[in-house]
């Protein structure tokens, strides 16, 4: 068998872990002691037009179309429904036949990573990123450069990022935004970028990309707006999903974008079909596509999630925890209080506080901590924060 495979499948994710741990503990003293902040899977319900939809189709459409094939890279339109929704609300030039629908975002990513990569190709990617970047770039042949952020704000560092850049760079996959800190990259910082990418593609003589990976673009809070990347540098690429906005993650439904105005846009098109058929990811799951279509510009409640952000994020804030501004996702991370966020989750563990290590996001001394969970959970959890930040004589 693959080596490497079989490696990847025997070695569970530390979040995993941390989620069947969990599931072990709550059994063993009650799952009113356990208070599992490991995972992202939304806790809000879909919208009621979800369900609605899906009813319709069910009672109307003929079954064989409806549950049958799509073309591979997806019903035309349903890629017509998001073309004409992005370009309402992005002010950027679109096209269906630009659009490749996915089984979501992981889907989106391992597609346009093999798109783009030729073996021994470079991505750099800044710290804190979703721990399956590597998985993924790894999977596509090449290799991950993480960066530092800025420590102050975890926005790009472009004093690292200017050195970064090699004949081997393919592309800079981004995350605002971001899982795991909940920051989100600023106009400034944009414009930064799209100018550094300009730069280096002229020096390198070739069209580096960006990848944008984008499954929490509405989960923002306070009026933040997530500026479109396609509209600040041409060769963009953008991976959507419908995981969280539509709290749909188990249905696995999102999208590729590629700007029909980027450098050799049909040949990259193309190239995005050639990935999805040696991946196996034609045809996306019908059903879905067939109501994502008609559901364009509908994202869950999400002012419940930043209810929790607020609580959360302010009860810590006085308890002695110190964290960069979150102001989209529904993740916090925090600055462990000591060294070692692993011995620092151990401790957490006692209070029944299942916190994930930054480590995997390739940040040490921080936790995650997701708040897609009840608000009642998180008020019950509270005194064992401020007890836990106690131990640390704060
Ligand atoms: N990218 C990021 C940053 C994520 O947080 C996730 C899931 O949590 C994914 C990609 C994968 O999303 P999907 O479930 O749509 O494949």
């Amino acid at each position: 068998m693959n080596k490497r495979m079989y490696e990847l499948g025997s070695k569970r994710s530390v979040i995993r872990e941390i989620f069947e741990f969990g599931k072990k503990r709550a059994a063993e003293v009650g799952a009113d002691k356990v208070f599992d902040f490991s995972l992202g899977n939304p806790s809000v319900n879909p919208p009621q037009i979800v369900e609605d939809t899906l009813r319709e189709l069910l009672q109307t459409e003929d079954m064989t179309a409806l549950h049958g094939y799509t073309s591979a890279q997806g019903d035309a339109d349903t890629r017509r429904a998001i073309a004409e929704y992005i370009a309402r609300t992005q002010n950027v030039k679109t096209d269906p036949d630009y659009i490749y629908m996915t089984c979501g975002a992981a889907a989106s990513l391992t597609i346009t990573l093999s798109a783009i990569c030729n073996r021994g190709d470079e991505v750099i990617t800044f710290a804190p990123f979703f721990t399956e970047y590597r998985v993924f770039t790894e999977t596509a042949g090449a290799k991950l450069v993480e960066l530092a952020s800025d420590p102050e704000t975890f926005q790009i560092d472009f004093s690292l990022l200017e050195k970064a850049f090699t004949e081997k760079t393919a592309a800079v996959l981004v995350n605002s935004p971001n899982n795991p800190s909940g920051v989100v990259y600023s106009e400034d910082t944009v414009k930064k970028l799209a100018a550094v990418l300009e730069e280096m593609s002229r020096r390198f003589r070739k069209s580096i990309y960006l990848i944008t990976d984008e499954p929490y673009r509405e989960l923002v809070y306070g009026g933040v707006k997530v500026p479109y990347l396609t509209a600040y540098y041409k060769n963009t690429v953008v991976c959507y999903s419908y995981s969280k906005s539509l709290s749909l993650p188990g249905e696995r439904i999102g999208y590729i974008f590629v700007n029909p105005d980027a450098e050799n846009a049909r040949e990259l098109y193309l190239a995005v079909c050639g990935a999805g058929r040696a991946l196996g990811y034609v045809c996306a799951p019908s059903l879905f596509q067939k109501m994502v279509a008609r559901c364009q510009g509908v994202t869950s409640d999400v002012s419940v999630y930043e209810k929790n952000r607020d609580l959360l994020a302010g009860a810590l804030r006085e308890y002695g925890y110190t964290s960069v501004r979150p102001d989209g996702a529904f993740y916090l991370f925090v600055k462990a209080l000591e060294e070692d966020a692993n011995a620092f989750c151990e401790r957490a563990k006692k209070y029944g506080l299942l916190l994930v290590p930054g480590d995997d996001f390739g940040c040490r001394g921080y936790v995650r901590i997701a708040y897609c969970v009840s608000p009642e959970m998180i008020a019950r959890a509270l005194p064992y924060f401020k007890k836990l930040a106690e131990e640390y004589g704060k």
